[in-house]
Formats: structure tokens, sequence, C-alpha cells
């Protein structure tokens, strides 16, 4: 079989340039939300994103394995929690409720494994031990800090940076009973205020980080194929998750790609809850078809930051009409549906995917519309 037979795209994806070689199924790992607050597009974009993913690999022949974890132990969530006047558990469990109807409404398609922080105490624990046991940690004033002093260079990012980031990410990279700023807690003492648990240092709670290592180590064990989630977790928390899971089990790298999706923002911002500037799933959901929603999300290329407005809705919305008339049509043919396939074996290439499968209609057309999401 040369290189463009029928079969050239079974079993390999390209991500970010990379081709991952994959023969049965594909271990995903999408850092989940800290259920505290509304859902908003730049969630939804990173999750729609991880899901289309899923669904290509599916179309490549693998079967996707699915982690995408609940950041339900974190102390925005506690504040959050505090000021609503609430206990934190329930706190989340409201958020978490929310957060999964608009994904169904979204149609995303459930994760395989969904583990919430608060169950991997023990876990936790246990990744404190080992550090402590391999020397990358140490005990201090009833914490465990994970020496990251090399964490910046090996992302890339120099130490003036990674200490603006690290403060901006709760690093606390001025506690002062870290050997170095940018140590992290894999076990942050804490007193009665905060929710916290008994441990052989004394009363306290996971670092952020280190919950994610857990409950990564213990779905997946030591390495994941992709390791996904929104582009402003590249750095601290992804690259503290690998150096981390690489200092537990002695296997590196840790995840094989990386799944960086691209930030959204409004003129030019940040979405933020204190810049006024959110745009709610919610929100777009009472006023637009689901399919144009994520049309409008998929339309692009994953890992581009992009800037939001109404005016992409419509343009979605029109696109979306485009794709389902061709997938009425009769006609199409094998070859066209086979380039769908391999536009989207390389990098999710859904644009070019997309001007194949209207261009020819037919079978091309009504693959990309299940492949999309878009039933
Ligand atoms: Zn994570």
């Amino acid at each position: 079989m040369d290189g463009h037979g029928p079969w050239e795209a079974e079993g390999a994806l390209q991500l970010a340039g990379q081709r991952l070689a994959l023969l049965d199924s594909a271990r995903v790992y999408a850092c989940g939300i800290t259920p505290y607050d509304v859902t908003h597009l730049g969630h939804a974009t990173t999750f729609v994103w991880v899901d289309m993913l899923g669904r290509a690999l599916r179309l490549l022949g693998i079967e996707p394995d699915i982690c995408r974890n609940v950041t339900d132990v974190d102390d925005v969530l506690d504040d959050a929690a505090a000021r609503a006047g609430t206990d934190a558990e329930w706190f989340a469990a409201v958020g978490q409720f929310q957060f999964d109807t608009e994904m169904n409404q979204l149609n995303l398609r459930s994760p395989q494994h969904e583990p919430r922080a608060h169950r991997y105490i023990p876990h936790v624990v246990r990744l404190a031990r080992h550090l402590l046991h391999s020397g990358s940690a140490y005990a201090r004033e009833g914490s465990v800090y994970f020496k990251g002093g090399q964490v910046p260079a090996r992302a890339g990012i120099d130490h003036d940076r990674a200490l603006e980031l690290a403060a901006e990410y709760g690093g606390r990279p001025d506690d002062p009973a870290k050997d170095h700023p940018l140590d992290v807690a894999v076990w942050q003492a804490c007193g009665p205020d905060r929710v916290g648990w008994q441990s052989p240092w004394g009363r306290g709670r996971p670092g952020w980080h280190a919950e994610c290592v857990a409950m990564s180590a213990s779905v997946f064990g030591p390495a994941v194929d992709v390791h996904g989630g929104g582009a402003d977790l590249a750095f601290p928390h992804h690259a503290y998750h690998a150096v981390m899971a690489e200092a537990l089990t002695g296997v590196a790298p840790y995840a094989r790609a990386w799944f960086h999706v691209g930030t959204v923002t409004v003129e030019g911002e940040k979405m933020a809850k204190s810049a006024g500037n959110l745009v709610l799933v919610s929100d777009l959901l009472a006023e637009h078809p689901a399919a144009a929603i994520r049309m409008m999300i998929l339309d692009r290329p994953w890992h581009t930051c992009w800037d939001y407005s109404p005016e992409l809705l419509d343009t979605a919305g029109a696109r979306l009409e485009e794709l389902y008339r061709a997938a009425g049509r009769s006609s199409g043919s094998a070859a066209a549906q086979q380039r769908v396939r391999q536009a989207l074996a390389a990098d999710l290439d859904v644009p070019t995917a997309l001007d194949i499968a209207v261009d020819s209609g037919g079978d091309a057309a009504r693959t990309l519309v299940t492949v999309l999401g878009l039933t």
C-alpha cells in the first residue's frame, strides 16, 4: 500500500506537527473545571475541542479514553463558597451540575473518567511520601514542597515571568517556608478555617498540580498520550504536572503530546469576571443552536487564540447550513470522504475538512456532521 491509500489516516494523528502513532486506544487527560463559577465560552472552547479530539480519534479507528477531572478542592472554590454562605462541597456539586448540563447541551460526550479531587486525598498523601523518599520534595512546617526550581527552564520560561505566573496562579512564591520561590506545595498545611484533612505532616490540603498528578497517575498510570487544557494552563500547571509525574514514576515524557487549546478573548481582553466581559455558555445557548456554537468554536485551528464577537455566530450558522445542505445530497465520493479523514488527521484541520465536505456533499458531509458533533 502506498502512502495515499485508504488506510493512510488509520491510527495516526498529527498534533502540532507531531505524528502520534496509535494502535488501539489513546489516553487523553484534560484538566477540568474548578466548579465555583459560571461556565464561559473559554471553558466551552477547551472542552468542545477535547470532545472533538475524541471524535476524530474514533474516526481514525482509535478508541479515545478520556479523563476530565474536577478540581473540587481549591482555595478559590472555598472562598467563593464562603462568600455565598454555603459549604464548599455543596457549592462544588451545584457548580458541577450546571457545568454538566451545559456541556450536554453542547453535545459533548461524557468522558470515560471523571475523577473528583476530594476523593484523591490519600493518593496525594502517597504522592508526597514518594516524592519525599526520592528527594524531590521536602517537608517543612506541616507542608510538603516539591523542588520546582528547574521547571521554568524546562518549560522555556524565564525566571521572572515564571515568578509572575506562579503568583497569578496561587503558587505563593513569597511563602517564607520554601527553599526556592518556585517550589510548589504537594501538601499545604492549613488551619481549621479551610477545608482540610489529617496527614502525616498535620492538617492540610493537596496542592493544585499534585491533585492532577494523583488523578492522572491513578487513572492512567505513569504516562498519557495527550494532555489537554486551556493554553493558559501551560505554565505553571501543566509544566509542574509533567515534572512531578516524572519524578514520581521515572517514566518520561509524561505526555506524548500536549493539546493547549487557544484562549478566547473579547475585544482583545482575556475573559474574566473582574473585567466584566464574560460570555456565558448559558446566554449563548438561550439564543443559538448548540450546533452553531460548536461550529464557531471548531471552524479554526485549535491552538490559535481568537476574539469572540456575535457576528462569528452568524457566520458559523451560515456555514452550518451549507454543510447540512451538502449532507442532504446523495452525491459524494469515497475519495472525498477519505480526504475529510486525512484533513482531520492532519492536526484536526476542520476548515479544510469543511471545504471538502461542502464541495463534495453526500457521505463526506454526513461523516463530518457526525464527527463535529452537529447532529
Ligand atoms: Zn490539571
